[in-house]
């Protein structure tokens, strides 16, 4: 079984699915070049639950989770497999760990989930589970969760933690162009932390990164950066996929965390 790196992804906007943008392609890349894993566990805020949920359906549905844009959207499909078996093991790990972990055998994957796949895995012949997002998560328990689920990459599963390297949809723009400089300040300031590998910043990432109540007014679409990295080997090669600004405030950078094991 090839070992898998893990991945954080920044999701955007809903019409990320039809707007591939800067970030698309780059995910498609990825989702080429690795070696195939035997499944996908993701995790994404638009799952929140009280303690902790994961997918058991054998064929989760695709969840139109958002109002207000084009019919398109609500068209689309990503008829992944679930992979029950994987769920079980998953609940089974978190148990060990002492998390308490619920098996979801209707829920299907939200948007923070397949839209992001679609792009990797177009031909969504790889199994999908998702892990919910436990409401009251603080940053240093989203690393600990992530540690949690590291031995499933030696198993030969990609853990993604699907956010958004920034998130104030207070200041969300309909069309991209004269992005926010901040938004680029923290996205630098991201960079820097996950190739150090340094745990104390990026859970601390409130006192320690540049405007980071402006760049995440809720913590939900940060926590998955923190669940990746903790997944991921402290000397763990990190590259970066520049994955631009859309929407003037939405950083779409995504990070491999490439474990020396995975090499
Ligand atoms: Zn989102």
């Amino acid at each position: 079984m090839q070992a898998q790196p893990t991945l954080f992804v920044s999701h955007g906007a809903p019409t990320f699915a039809t707007e591939p943008g800067q970030a698309g392609p780059l995910l498609a890349a990825m989702g080429r070049r690795q070696p195939a894993p035997r499944a996908v566990l993701i995790v994404s805020p638009h799952w929140m639950t009280r303690g902790l949920a994961v997918t058991a359906a054998a064929r989760p549905a695709t969840i139109h989770d958002f109002g207000g844009f084009p019919a398109e959207l609500y068209t689309l499909q990503y008829p992944a497999p679930g992979d029950p078996a994987l769920a079980a093991r998953v609940a089974a790990l978190l148990g060990a760990a002492g998390h308490r972990v619920g098996l979801d055998e209707t829920r299907g994957l939200d948007h923070g989930a397949w839209v992001p796949m679609r792009h990797m895995f177009p031909a969504h012949d790889i199994p999908v589970v998702q892990l919910s997002l436990p409401a009251t998560l603080d940053p240093a328990q989203a690393w600990a969760l992530g540690r949690d689920l590291a031995p499933l990459s030696a198993e030969g599963v990609l853990i993604v933690g699907s956010g958004s390297l920034t998130h104030n949809l207070y200041e969300f723009r309909q069309r991209d162009g004269a992005d926010e400089p901040y938004v680029r300040a923290f996205a630098d300031w991201a960079r820097q932390a996950v190739r150090t590998h340094d745990r104390d910043a990026l859970v601390g990432y409130l006192d320690a990164a540049p405007q980071a109540r402006r760049a995440h007014p809720t913590a939900e679409h940060y926590l998955p950066l923190l669940i990746a990295a903790g997944a991921a080997a402290p000397d763990a090669d990190v590259e970066v996929l520049d994955g631009g600004i859309s929407h003037g405030v939405l950083s779409m950078d995504a990070y491999v965390f490439n474990s020396p094991a995975a090499h």
